[in-house]
C-alpha cells in the first residue's frame, strides 16, 4: 500500500539521510493523544509513544500551552544565565526524589549517562560495572557502558575499565565489586534488551554491596522513569536510594530533555567549568517537563499506569502464541512462543498499530500514561488480529 507521496519521501530520505536507521516504514505528519497519522491520512494507535517518550501522548494541551507560551516569551538563554523554568523543574525533581539532591540538565539519555560517567571519575577511581544486555546510549562514553557487543564492535576501542556482569545475578556482583570500582550502573528494568526486569531484591542487594564498598550506584531511569513503571524513577519498589539517577525520554513530555541527578552525601559534585551543555535544560524543554509532571500528578497517572497494566495483561492473556508478559506499568515486553516479532510488528503496522520488536521473539509496548480502557480494547483487537495472521503464515 505504498502511495506515491510516501515513495517520493522514501527516495528523498535515502538521498539525504545517513542510513543508520534503515528506511523508516512510514512517515508521520500529525499526532493527537494516542494517535498518529501518516501522510496518506492513515491513522495509527501509538503503543510505542516515540519509544517511551511521549509520556502524555501527542499534542497534550498542557504541554502545548507551556511550550508555546515559553517560546514566545524566552526560548534560549545558554547556561550563562539562569531562568525560572530550569530552577523550577530542578526543584520539582528534588521533591520527587525526596532526598537531598542536585540536578544537571542535558538533552538526552546518552548525555545524562555521560554526565554520570564524568561524576564517577571525580571519585578518583575509574572502573565501572555495567550489565550484559544493558543500553545506556550511543555516544562513545555511554556506548562504553552499553552491554551489547553488536552495537560496540564497529567502534572499538571504547573506554577501558568497564566490566559487564549478567543482569540480575547478585553472586557475580559480589565477586566483582570492590573499593577499586567507581560506579555500578543499572537500569531498573532493561528496556532496549526487551523489557527484562531483574529478580526481586536485586536492586536492594546491589545497593547494599555498593554501600559496603563505597561504590556509587547510578540508576539509569531514562526509559523506566517519569511514572511509566508506576513510580517516578522505577527503582522505588525496592526502597533504595541511588547516588545518581539519569533521566531523559519522557522527562520533556516529548521535547528533548535529560537530567542527571546526584543524590545524598556520598557522591562527588561538579565544580564550575567541569561540565556543561549549550541547550541543556533550556526554558522551552524545562517548561514542557514541568507541565508534564504537573499533569501526571493532577491526573494521578502513575496509579493509572498500574491499572492499565492489569487491563493490558488481561487482554493479552486471552491470546494464543504468547509465552509471558514482562515489565511493569506501561513498559511491557510481550514474549512470543515463536520468533515472529518483526513480522508481527509489521502486520500491526498494516493494521494501524505501532509497536516495536526488540528481538526475534519480543514485542515492546510503551504507550502514553494517558492510555485508557478504550485504547486498550482497540490495541487488543488489532494485536490479536495481527497475531492470528502471522501464525497462519507459519
Ligand atoms: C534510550 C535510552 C538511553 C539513551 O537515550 P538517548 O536519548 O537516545 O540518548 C539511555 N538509557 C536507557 C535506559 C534508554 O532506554
Amino acid at each position: 500500500m505504498i502511495n506515491s507521496a510516501k515513495k517520493n519521501l522514501d527516495e528523498r530520505w535515502i538521498g539525504a539521510m545517513e542510513q543508520n536507521y534503515g528506511v523508516p516504514a512510514i512517515s508521520l505528519v500529525k499526532g493527537k493523544g494516542l494517535y498518529v497519522w501518516d501522510e496518506s491520512g492513515k491513522k495509527y494507535l501509538d503503543f510505542l509513544g516515540g519509544i517511551a517518550t511521549n509520556i502524555l501522548g501527542h499534542a497534550d494541551p498542557a504541554v502545548v500551552k507551556a511550550v508555546s507560551s515559553q517560546i514566545r516569551t524566552l526560548g534560549h538563554t545558554s547556561n550563562f544565565y539562569s531562568h525560572p523554568q530550569g530552577v523550577g523543574l530542578a526543584e520539582k525533581l528534588q521533591e520527587l526524589v525526596g532526598h537531598q539532591s542536585k540536578v544537571f540538565f542535558c538533552n538526552s539519555g546518552a548525555e545524562a549517562n555521560e554526565a554520570a560517567l564524568k561524576i564517577s571519575r571525580l571519585t578518583g577511581r575509574n572502573r565501572i560495572i555495567s550489565t550484559e544486555g544493558s543500553f545506556h546510549g550511543r555516544t562513545m562514553g555511554a556506548l562504553s557502558l552499553t552491554g551489547q557487543p553488536a552495537k560496540r564492535a564497529p567502534f572499538i576501542p571504547l573506554l577501558r575499565g568497564v566490566k559487564f556482569l549478567p543482569y540480575g545475578d547478585i553472586r557475580s556482583m559480589e565477586r566483582s565489586i570492590s573499593a577499586r570500582i567507581a560506579m555500578v550502573i543499572l537500569e531498573p528494568i532493561q528496556g532496549e534488551n526487551g523489557v527484562v526486569p531483574p529478580p526481586p531484591g536485586y536492586l536492594r542487594a546491589v545497593r547494599d554491596l555498593c554501600t559496603k564498598h563505597g561504590v556509587l550506584l547510578c540508576i539509569d531511569a531514562v526509559q523506566t522513569g517519569m511514572g511509566r513503571t508506576g513510580s517516578w524513577f522505577g527503582y522505588e519498589s525496592e526502597g533504595i536510594i541511588p547516588d545518581i539517577i539519569t533521566m531523559a525520554k519522557g522527562l520533556g513530555g516529548g521535547l528533548p530533555l535529560g537530567a542527571m541527578i546526584t543524590v545524598g552525601n556520598d557522591v562527588p559534585h561538579f565544580s564550575p567549568g567541569q561540565h556543561g551543555s549549550t541547550f541543556g535544560g533550556n526554558p522551552v524543554s524545562a517548561s514542557a517537563g514541568l507541565a508534564s509532571i504537573k499533569v501526571i500528578e493532577k491526573k494521578q497517572l502513575m496509579k493509572s499506569a498500574l491499572l492499565m497494566e492489569k487491563s493490558i495483561r488481561r487482554a493479552l492473556m486471552k491470546m494464543e502464541g504468547i509465552l509471558e508478559v514482562r515489565g511493569r506499568g506501561l513498559l511491557l515486553g510481550i514474549v512470543l512462543k515463536e520468533n515472529i516479532a518483526s513480522e508481527l510488528a509489521a502486520l500491526c503496522l498494516d493494521n494501524g498499530l505501532l509497536v516495536n520488536a526488540t528481538s526475534a521473539n519480543v514485542i515492546r509496548i510503551a504507550p502514553a500514561l494517558t492510555v485508557s480502557h478504550v485504547h486498550i480494547q482497540e490495541f487488543a483487537k488489532k494485536f490479536a488480529l495481527s497475531l492470528k495472521k502471522v501464525s497462519s503464515h507459519e
